[in-house]
């Protein structure tokens, strides 16, 4: 698709000012329904990693569909890059489908979302929980130096149906080996979850109840606890609304009226 720029017509007058025009520069296929893309960032824009950016496509008569993406990218990075699943029946995805290099991509100047360390008090570990595209916003974090300062453990737990999902396993393994190397700072431990289907070395049951059953704190060797653990969950509304109140029983709260918690939520439905 060509996406072609709404017109003065279709916009009303003050929505020009919020939003910037940006290029695909580069996409690719981890699965016929998960694509990954990059698009042309404004020097001006800037976010705190594990926030989300909101893009519109337009179609062929100018009308613009918006939807919320997190950015997978570093905050240092000089382009934007976005983990998207195409929806059957989403209109979005219709669109996203068809972009092609070159093609523009409509993105409100503002980036939004509270899924970010600032809403977590100091603690030693860092969970990080994963469904499917969910995990984007943790790609970004752990892309940046400041959680591998500031936790001593950083675990990833990321949950798809089939392996063929798992996307940036190689660049997630990549990143930990790094870090592992330099020696200085957190460890990194990676659990990628596949529920539907038989994997070597990879978990396979739901998250909440792999913690409820001890499997991925005996995985993982570190208790989650409110104590020390901090929790950042995103993805399907299912998986928050479970960790939720499995976490609330173990006494993690989200931050309150400016003072950080222990845990942090972004649903994407
Ligand atoms: C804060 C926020 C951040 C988001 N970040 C991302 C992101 O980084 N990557 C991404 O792919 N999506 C993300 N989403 C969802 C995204 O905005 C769109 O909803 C999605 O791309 C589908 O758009 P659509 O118009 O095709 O279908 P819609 O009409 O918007 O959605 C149709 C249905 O598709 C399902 N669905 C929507 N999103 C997903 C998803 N991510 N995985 C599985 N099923 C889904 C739901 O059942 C939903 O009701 C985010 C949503 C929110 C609220």
């Amino acid at each position: 698709m060509n996406a072609r720029l709404p017109t003065e017509a279709t916009l009303p007058p003050l929505a020009a000012a919020k939003w910037r025009e940006e290029r695909v520069i580069h996409h690719w296929h981890w699965t016929p329904q998960l694509v990954s893309f990059r698009i042309t960032r404004d020097p001006a824009f800037h976010f705190v990693p594990g926030r989300y950016a909101r893009l519109g496509l337009a179609d062929a008569a100018g009308e613009v569909v918006w939807r919320p993406f997190s950015m997978v990218s570093a905050a240092h990075d000089d382009f934007l890059e976005f983990l998207v699943v195409l929806v059957a029946g989403g209109e979005f995805s219709r669109r996203m489908a068809e972009l092609k290099v070159g093609d523009t991509v409509l993105m409100e100047k503002p980036s939004f979302g509270f899924l970010t360390l600032d809403q977590l008090a100091p603690g030693e570990t860092l969970w990080m929980f994963a469904s499917g595209t969910g995990l984007g916003p943790f790609m970004s974090i752990l892309r940046d130096q400041v959680p591998w300062r500031a936790y001593k453990h950083l675990v990833l737990v990321h949950s798809v149906r089939h392996a063929q999902d798992l996307a940036y396993r190689r660049d997630i393994v990549a990143i930990r080996d790094a870090h592992a190397e330099i020696g200085l700072g957190a460890d990194l431990r990676y659990f990628p979850v596949v529920t539907r289907e038989a994997e070597p070395r990879t978990l396979s049951a739901r998250i909440p109840q792999l913690i409820e059953d001890g499997r991925l704190e005996s995985a993982a060797g570190i208790p989650l606890e409110s104590g020390n653990s901090r929790a950042m969950v995103c993805g399907n509304p299912e998986l928050a609304k479970d960790m939720r109140s499995l976490l609330k029983a173990r006494g993690f709260a989200t931050s309150r009226r400016g003072a950080p918690g222990q845990m942090a939520f972004e649903k994407y439905w």
